[in-house]
């Protein structure tokens, strides 16, 4: 008679028996081994917390370098708030009799447009295995008016979780463009601003910690959703934005505050060229954000602009580099990928004289390679070379206002 081998149940107690090679299972043995296996990945997961601990801000920053080329001093600022953030998280759990609480180390990243600061964000979140979404503040307006409520940040962050709740309150959220909702006058009054200072006084909430009741499918579109109660006190956020024009409030602050009889001496040594590495959080509030905000983002940092030395080691040396993911494509059809001496440097110039930027390296490469790869795979095997007049060819031939939009 057909039992189950794991409880010995016949099968005609059974709703279902399944046979195996050599046994059978039934339903109820299914089920609750489901229920062990979910037990444990969960219980790994929480295992993971532990082992990026034992990460110092040093490892941290050393797999930092290894996707995003330059940027040090950024880098050195997520590190170590990130490990922070860690060592708060397992503080949390562990009962420490003292009153003493690290608070939570939220961050700010300024730089321009394409410096690599969305890239930082993706990579400590790839490090960390934790539930990682990106918004843009943009899109988000006060609750009742056109645009995302607030909440929808963190629908984003449960979906990227696969809804497991618990993931998503260690996650990290990166929230773009924050300068696009600097307040826009000095006196906010006057006119309804609800992409700007209404939405700074939402983003609070999410900032400072506490608990909010989030739509799980988002919008407004399904009013009979039952909200979740996310707890936002561990959730890291990370905010990213250009601020452009925001070197002339640097520069003025600079400006004024050097008074004293040794003025002239600190005025001098002040970099003019790269102003942003002087940002200081009354710089974010001239510009518009408010001061509970800034208070929430207590680590700020700042992106170097990309020069072409820069730009040519992001072509190549990253992990998963631009030339890199070529070299790969081609190598799945057994071809083998080369460029000529200067094609990098083209490339590069290209970038620049377009002021593309970064961004821009991936649509001039594709602009190149385009034809190989239409022509080669299954065509022929072995060596292929990229060559200065090939690459110059390719580019001399295409509307380049194309490529800006890339
Ligand atoms: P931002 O968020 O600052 O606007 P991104 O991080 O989205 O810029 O950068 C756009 C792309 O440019 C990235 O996907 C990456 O390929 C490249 N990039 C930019 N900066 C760097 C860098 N410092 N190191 C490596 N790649 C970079």
């Amino acid at each position: 008679m057909d039992k189950c081998s794991f409880c010995g149940r016949e099968r005609k107690d059974t709703n279902l028996l399944i046979a195996g090679i050599s046994g059978h299972i039934c339903d109820s043995c299914v089920e609750q081994a489901n229920n062990i296996l979910s037990e444990e990945v969960k219980k790994k997961s929480t295992l993971d917390l532990d082992e990026i601990t034992l990460l110092r801000p040093a490892e941290i920053k050393k797999f930092l370098d290894s996707y995003v080329i330059g940027q040090d001093e950024a880098k050195k600022f997520l590190s170590v708030a990130v490990y922070n953030h860690y060592k708060r998280l397992t503080q949390d759990s562990a009962t420490s009799d003292d009153d003493v609480e690290i608070e939570k180390s939220n961050i700010i990243l300024v730089g321009e447009t394409g410096t690599g600061k969305t890239l930082l964000a993706r990579t400590i979140a790839r490090m960390l295995h934790v539930p990682f979404t990106i918004v843009d503040a943009t899109v988000l307006t006060e609750a009742g008016y056109v645009g995302e409520d607030i909440e929808s940040v963190l629908t984003r962050l449960l979906q990227a979780a696969d809804y497991n709740l618990e993931a998503a309150q260690k996650g990290i959220v990166f929230i773009d463009e924050i300068d696009k909702i600097a307040r826009k006058g000095d006196n906010p009054s006057i006119t309804r601003d609800v992409s700007g200072e209404g939405v700074q006084q939402g983003l609070l909430k999410l900032l400072e910690g506490s608990v909010v009741n989030v739509p799980p499918q988002g919008g407004r579109k399904h009013p009979d959703q039952k909200m979740i109660a996310v707890d936002t006190k561990n959730i890291l956020f990370v905010c990213g934005g250009a601020f452009d024009g925001i070197e002339r409030k640097i520069g003025q602050r600079l400006n004024t505050q050097v008074v004293g009889y040794n003025a002239s001496d600190t005025r001098d040594k002040v970099d003019r060229s790269n102003l942003l590495q002087y940002i200081a959080p009354q710089d974010l509030k001239s510009f518009g954000l408010i001061p509970e905000i800034i208070g929430r983002l207590p680590v700020l940092t700042y992106l170097n602009p990309l020069e072409r030395e820069t730009l040519k080691k992001i072509l190549t040396e990253p992990k998963n580099s631009i030339i890199k993911q070529y070299m790969k494509l081609f190598a799945i059809d057994n071809i083998e990928l080369e460029f000529e001496d200067g094609v990098f440097d083209f490339i590069v110039n290209k970038a620049v004289e377009f002021k593309l930027g970064a961004r821009g390296l991936r649509s001039i490469c594709e602009t190149i390679m385009m034809d190989f790869m239409y022509e080669m795979p299954g065509k022929k095997e072995g060596k292929l070379e990229v060559t200065l007049d090939y690459a110059r060819e390719k580019i001399e031939r295409t509307n380049i206002s194309l490529l800006q939009t890339g």
